[in-house]
């Protein structure tokens, strides 16, 4: 069993990532795929007169902020526009695919942040109105029911609170969890970058493996949302997944390169 986690970031290959996941599924490879939108939410937002805003808790991580009219926006690119056109592609490259968000049959569970502290401009703000949270239960049953089945499950955010709320929540950190409710031997997370480069932006310096007793010296090389990839690859291990994979999805075949090493291996 494999979870592949795609981003939403600029310069991503949909059509590379769906042949290559689909070519893998056609030889009998169990496989959930997870995606973002991050990059096209910001378009759309805009064109809709509602432009994005970013929040950095105090830990240091950084968040789309998300009232009540980012979260319809948000869903109208994830679930709609994001979601069906990779069920498109992976169609078209024979692979039975069926897209799902977080919501349906309560796919992805968590709890909706009551109060977000942020740093703004150096100061400590609380939010209260922000529809963001954190997966905890994942609906493994309902995944198993789709695969047992034949059908590819891509799945995307939104979550549902435990209050049967939308709440927006961070893809990689998602696929974390689905990832160690199915025993996933690895998890995939492909972005616009090789990997965890030591040196950002820099692509010669690509670091090729973190053993997990390592991580937290390895996180001060990660700036922005890359540090909740290496949160999330770290919440993937801790719960049991045999390695993660960070891997670039602006080339030909990324799922297969990144699962023959190619990227950064986070392992045991
Ligand atoms: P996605 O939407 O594909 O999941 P994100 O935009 O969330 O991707 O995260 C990837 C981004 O993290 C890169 O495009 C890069 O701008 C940023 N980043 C910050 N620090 C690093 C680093 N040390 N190595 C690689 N990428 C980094």
């Amino acid at each position: 069993m494999i979870v592949v986690k795609v981003g939403g970031s600029e310069g991503i290959d949909l059509p590379a990532v769906c042949a290559d996941v689909a070519a893998l599924w056609g030889k009998g490879q169990r496989l959930v795929l997870v995606h973002g939108g991050s990059h096209r939410t910001n378009q759309v937002a805009e064109l809709l007169g509602h432009p994005p805003q970013f929040v950095t808790s105090i830990s240091g991580y950084t968040s789309r902020r998300t009232d009540r009219e980012t979260l319809s926006i948000f869903e109208m690119v994830y679930c709609g526009e994001v979601n069906k056109r990779i069920v498109e592609l992976l169609q078209a490259a024979g692979a039975n695919a069926l897209g799902l968000s977080g919501l349906d049959g309560r796919l992805l569970e968590g709890q909706r942040k009551a109060a977000i502290k942020v740093i703004e401009n150096g100061r400590r703000r609380v939010i209260r109105d922000d529809y963001t949270g954190t997966v905890q239960r994942v609906n493994v049953s309902l995944l198993r029911l789709l695969l047992d089945n034949g059908y590819l499950p891509v799945v995307t955010p939104p979550a549902i609170s435990l209050e049967d709320e939308a709440i927006n929540v961070d893809g990689d950190r998602a696929a974390a969890m689905i990832a160690a409710a199915l025993g996933a031997e690895t998890l995939v997370i492909l972005s616009n970058v090789p990997g965890l480069l030591r040196d950002f932006p820099d692509e010669g310096t690509l670091i090729r493996e973190i053993p997990r007793s390592r991580a937290d010296e390895f996180m001060e090389h990660a700036q922005g949302r890359m540090r909740i990839k290496v949160l999330g690859a770290t919440e993937a291990i801790d719960q049991g997944v045999g390695r993660v994979v960070f891997g670039d999805a602006r080339i030909a075949e990324p799922v297969q390169r990144a699962l023959a090493g190619q990227g950064t291996v986070i392992s045991r």
